[in-house]
């Protein structure tokens, strides 16, 4: 009998209607049923019954998922698609067996390397041998792919414990640094602190605080998921904040589920709710505070990442936002809400299907004209940069919302 790992009543709240359909990338590329989110949730319940194996083929279909929950934003159901996922994954990876180098990326560097800022630094060291002495052409397939997601200009900084506002102060908000963000996107936190001084509030940032779990929770290993909430909750708490800052969408979307990923935990899931409730992203934090940033005149479109619009529904702020600064150069991007391929480590794990995502992402930006390309994850901006070096899109940059919002007065 297989242990039960689903929460039957989510599965069952599925009816099959196919409404998803259209709006899952898999499928889009695939046109394969088990490769929906439909085909998919009949399969996590035929693993549950006993009628399928945890085997190579199901896992496959399981696996090629990107977690990036367009299925949920499209459900009229209010199918809970991502907590399916995660606890189908944590199934899997307590009784299947992977290949060698599966295990391997996914067990030893995906998970023991990328959530710890100091690993990812020394990780790094010999890329940036390999690109000083221009031997990087040089490397096999899987490693130059690898290679070319790493931006050229890696910016490593740490916050400062404590920031004052530029003038009079609205209160204290707490700011979580990221684990890839602090080592390759440290000028973004730098930005992002800047903008919340000069909205008014002093930036909080706990030396405690530590991995957010996302990596984990969404690569099967809701444990370890729940050990970095723990960290973070006991980082946080101690300190009176009207808010907890995060910039980056896909840790967002973990930090706001800390109050589900805890919540048979009686010790903690009182505290988590109260921490995931204080959790908001910058773009929702700015918008909601009236910032309203003006002076741009490149054409500028907005990529949607999609653990900001389709697992923490917000879509329409960092819009508002972007369009304020562009004024009228803003222009929509075709499939703006389709996952770009990098969805957390899925374009180490899955790089074929990440690849065709981030070459029909690429196209929509270069077809929509715009010059620079707006989003809110780093993992986003890594793959969309990535793509646009290999299209040699060069005149079309990627940045950051906080970036480009920053650079409002030069
Ligand atoms: S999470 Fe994304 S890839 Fe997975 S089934 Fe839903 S829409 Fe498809
Ligand atoms: S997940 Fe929702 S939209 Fe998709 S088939 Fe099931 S009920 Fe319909």
């Amino acid at each position: 009998m297989t242990p039960a790992f689903l929460d039957e009543s989510k599965a069952l709240a599925c009816v099959h209607c196919g409404l998803c359909l259209s709006s899952c990338p898999t499928y889009l590329e695939t046109g394969n049923e088990n490769d929906s989110p439909r085909g998919r949730i009949y399969l996590m319940r035929a693993i549950q019954a006993g009628k399928l194996g945890v085997d190579a083929e199901p896992v496959k279909h399981v696996d090629l998922c990107l977690g990036c929950r367009a299925c949920e934003t499209a459900c009229p159901s209010g199918v809970q698609y991502g907590t399916l996922l995660e606890e189908t994954r944590d199934h899997i990876e307590k009784h299947h067996k992977r290949s060698v180098f599966q295990t391997v990326l996914r067990r030893w560097i995906i998970e023991r390397v990328f959530p710890f800022p100091w690993r990812t630094s020394v990780a790094l060291l010999p890329v940036r041998v390999l690109r000083f002495l221009r031997l990087d052409g040089l490397l096999p397939g899987f490693a130059r792919s690898m290679l070319e997601l790493v931006p050229q200009r890696l910016a490593k900084r740490k916050l400062e414990a404590k920031r004052l506002a530029k003038g009079e102060a609205k209160g204290d908000v707490g700011f979580i640094e990221g684990c890839v963000m602090q080592v390759m996107f440290g000028e973004t936190n730098e930005s992002s602190a800047e903008l919340l001084q000069r909205d008014g509030w002093n930036v909080v940032t706990p030396r405690e605080q530590g991995c957010c779990g996302a990596l984990y929770a969404h690569g099967g290993q809701l444990e370890k998921a729940r050990e970095c909430a723990r960290k973070n909750i006991a980082a946080f708490e101690g300190t009176p904040l009207e808010a907890i800052i995060i910039n980056a969408a896909g840790c967002g979307s973990t930090l706001v589920e800390y109050g589900e990923l805890l919540k048979d935990d009686p010790a903690w899931a009182d505290r988590a709710k109260a921490f995931s409730a204080k959790v908001k992203d910058l773009v929702s934090w700015l918008d909601e505070g009236g910032v309203k940033p003006t002076g741009d005149c490149s054409r500028v479109t907005y990529h949607d990442a999609c653990h900001l619009c389709h697992a923490q529904g917000i879509s329409t702020e960092p819009r508002r936002l972007v369009q304020a600064r562009a004024g009228g150069e803003f222009v929509e991007l075709t499939e703006s809400d389709l996952c770009c391929g990098s969805a957390g480590s899925y374009n180490l794990t899955e790089p074929e299907m990440a690849e065709r995502l981030q070459t029909r992402k690429v196209q929509n930006i270069i077809d929509s004209g715009a010059e620079v390309v707006v989003t809110t994850n780093p993992g986003c901006l890594l793959q969309i940069q990535s793509g646009l070096k290999k299209a040699g899109a060069d005149h079309v940059r990627a940045v950051h919302i906080a970036d480009y919002l920053k650079d409002e007065k030069g």
